[in-house]
């Protein structure tokens, strides 16, 4: 059951522009690369010269294929080629080569953790379908005074279209949705992920209804290039939609533009329906067959998939599957849980210190894990000392610290702190015997049966041996003694 606000059920479905990785465009051979020079980077068939034909891009279709297996989809063995007919003019042949009747990609799904109050439930999102595109080149309003410029550069880029079914309802679960969907293709190298520079751009359908009503109309919220924008955009969105309602004015379908500045959505245009476009196949391309066997070579030839690796670190190092998700963000997350688990032998250990102190430390400093300056090795060797009761679990903390600050290596940094955990029974003892005589009280307590009084003496124990008894120890003494 999805969780209302005020009353209403929120639903979402994305459409996911992602450009692929090719270095030449879906059907020319010019460079995609991004911030080049305008219109240096735009061929005769980008600009749309009368007499030229487009080429399909093989690396483009193999794209969608790597895409089509990485999310457990269908990829049709013959899908069309349709113009979507529209007027603009940074779109100079008049209409942009889409796929519509029979995409290449089609369902497939896409699972990912999410926090529910308390609670960590998976999430699966239904994948409509994926389409092989063109982008439109831009329009440029800033440059000029009274003027617009085009710049054909981008005109021709592969995208792939990735379609939700609208399985999603609330903005966090749209979120999760949209990083578990960058991280499949960032992970599989079809597209750089880079949102500020366009290429992951997300657009979210958002409506509201009352529970057992069929599906509000939606609005489409454009282009949202920050995961922080876009779950903004869609909590303003969902307060606007229920006041509207309550109000008793009906939601019109239209698509809308975010405005980071005010954190307000805004009409850009009522939406055109499919039959306005007037597609119909592209005369000019023949449809695309695809071959199980080219199914079969991509998928030999695919590195491992983050759920397929997250099930193995489960099988292979007895991790709960909520870390073995953590662990398979990026690609480095998990090569460095990897080499910290087989050098100490202690997965479960090294998880919790890289889900825990090692991403904390990350986060405050705004690096990834390729920037730690914390390598596996000495992640392992402090994990090391940890369960050959060199160090307390606080010592270790001061060790990755030191680590971290590039102090030295994790014996060193022992050393050189005072760390070592205190092993010697005779001088501990010394210590308990000490407390024990300067609080009668809580040793008369426990001795009453109140369990609670131990804490009053581990605590002045810890203390007197600076932190580096240890304490499974120290209880054991203290039990010994009080009997
Ligand atoms: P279009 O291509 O015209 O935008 P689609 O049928 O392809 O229309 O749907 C686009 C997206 O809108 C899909 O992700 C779909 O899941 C979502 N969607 C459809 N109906 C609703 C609705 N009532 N509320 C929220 N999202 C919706
Ligand atoms: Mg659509």
């Amino acid at each position: 059951m999805s969780k209302l606000v005020q009353g209403y059920e929120v639903v979402i479905g994305f459409e996911t522009h992602a450009q692929l990785s090719t270095n030449s465009k879906i059907f020319s051979r010019a460079p995609t690369a991004f911030g080049a020079e305008a219109n240096t980077q735009a061929c005769a068939v980008d600009m749309a010269l009368p007499g030229t034909l487009p080429v399909m891009n093989i690396g483009a279709v193999e794209r969608a294929i790597e895409f089509g297996l990485a999310i457990n989809a269908h990829i049709a063995e013959r899908s069309i080629f349709a113009r979507k007919n529209y007027f603009y003019p940074d779109l100079p042949k008049g209409y942009q080569i889409s796929q519509f009747e029979i995409p290449v990609v089609q369902g497939g799904e896409v699972s990912f953790f999410l926090e529910e109050g308390k609670e960590t439930v998976r999430k699966t999102v239904r994948l409509e379908r994926a389409h092989l595109e063109e982008d439109a080149g831009k329009s440029l309003h800033e440059d000029f005074i009274g003027q617009s410029g085009i710049d054909l550069n981008r005109a021709g880029t592969p995208l792939l279209e990735i379609v939700t079914q609208p399985d999603m309802s609330s903005s966090e679960e749209a979120v999760a949705f949209a990083k578990e969907l960058h991280k499949i293709v960032t992970w599989i190298g079809i597209c750089d992920g880079n949102m500020q520079e366009g290429s992951f751009r997300c657009d979210a359908n958002v409506s509201v209804r009352k529970p057992g009503q069929p599906l509000g109309t939606r609005r489409e919220i454009k282009n949202l290039n920050s995961f922080k924008f876009m779950q903004q955009a869609i909590d303003y969105e969902v307060r606007w939609q229920i006041e509207e309602i309550e109000d008793g004015r009906a939601i019109q379908q239209a698509t809308v533009l975010f405005d980071p500045d005010t954190g307000e959505t805004r009409a850009m245009r009522t939406k055109e329906d499919a039959a306005d476009y007037r597609y119909f196949p592209d005369p000019d391309l023949p449809p695309l067959v695809i071959g199980r066997d080219w199914v079969d070579r991509v998928k030999r030839e695919m590195a491992e998939l983050p759920r397929v690796m997250a099930e193995r670190f489960v099988k292979d190092y007895a991790l709960p599957e909520y870390d073995a998700t953590q662990l398979t963000q990026s690609k480095a997350v998990a090569a460095y849980f990897e080499a910290t688990a087989k050098a100490c032998g202690q997965a479960k250990l090294a998880s919790n210190w890289i889900m825990g102190e090692v991403s904390r430390r990350l986060n405050a400093s705004e690096m990834v894990i390729e920037q730690a300056p914390v390598s596996a090795a000495q992640l392992a060797a402090l994990i090391g000392r940890i369960s050959d009761n060199t160090i307390s679990n606080n010592a270790a903390r001061q060790v990755f610290e030191g680590l971290w600050n590039k102090e030295g290596e994790v014996d060193a940094i022992i050393e050189a702190k005072g760390l070592k955990q205190m092993n010697d029974t005779g001088e501990l003892e010394k210590i308990i015997d000490e407390v024990l005589a300067a609080n009668p009280k809580n040793v008369e307590e426990f001795k009453a049966g109140n369990t609670k009084a131990l804490n009053g003496l581990v605590g002045p124990i810890m203390k007197a041996s600076k932190g580096k008894a240890n304490p499974g120890q120290v209880n054991a003494l203290l039990m010994k003694k009080l009997g």
